[in-house]
């Protein structure tokens, strides 16, 4: 039996859209832009990039995605979200812009610009549970963190040093997942890897 080939799409409303879709490719994957809720339908997963989260949330409300969003999610879609993507994967925000709102979907309350306030981007190695054997080179920039998390996410990873030390950078809930800093952006590819096997084992399930 030959494995599924997942259709993975990336959210292309603003951000580093081709960068996941490069790594995501590099994962086996078959990748399309999603900017209409047509798209959306013809995928099996989707990932959202890092880029500017108020930009993409005004520009899904201005493209009637967000509630089309909202019920794949609901409905099981896999979901991956790197930086302004875990954002807007976060079921709370704080310090989000006026009014600012999020697809939502995992059970954490998510910090915008985080780590900005101190140091804009910054590079870490940071260690992911089940995924590789050996750190991240993690980049962040104008990160997020997760202050809390509700009963039902795992914790994958933490900012191992610094003032920050101990901060939530990557989360798990069922088929969705976050990471506060950038894969896509350094040809470390085991997030996406990962992201694929799970959107291959929930195609399996179906
Ligand atoms: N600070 C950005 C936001 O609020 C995220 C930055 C990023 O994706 N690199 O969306």
């Amino acid at each position: 039996m030959t494995a599924a080939v997942p259709t993975i799409g990336v959210l292309a409303l603003q951000g580093d859209v081709r960068e996941h879709a490069r790594a995501l490719e590099g994962a086996g994957a078959r990748t399309v832009r999603v900017r209409r809720p047509e798209e959306l339908e013809r995928v099996d997963a989707l990932v959202v990039p890092g880029g500017e989260s108020t930009t993409m949330w005004r520009l899904a409300r201005t493209f009637e995605l967000l509630e089309p969003l909202r019920k794949r999610i609901e409905a099981g879609m896999p979901a991956y979200g790197s930086c302004a993507g875990m954002i807007m994967l976060a079921d709370r925000i704080r310090d989000g812009a006026d009014g600012q709102e999020t697809i939502g979907g995992i059970d954490m309350t998510v910090r915008r610009n985080a780590f900005g306030r101190q140091v804009d981007s910054f590079e870490a190695e940071v260690p992911l549970e089940g995924v590789g054997d050996t750190p991240f080179h993690a980049v962040f920039i104008r990160a997020p963190w997760v202050e809390s998390v509700g009963a039902g996410v795992s914790v994958l990873g933490r900012a191992e040093s610094g003032p920050n030390i101990g901060r939530i950078v990557a989360v798990r809930q069922g088929r969705l997942m976050a990471t506060a800093f950038h894969p896509e952006l350094t040809g470390d590819h085991r997030v996406h890897h990962y992201f694929a096997d799970l959107v291959r084992r929930a195609m399996e399930e179906e």
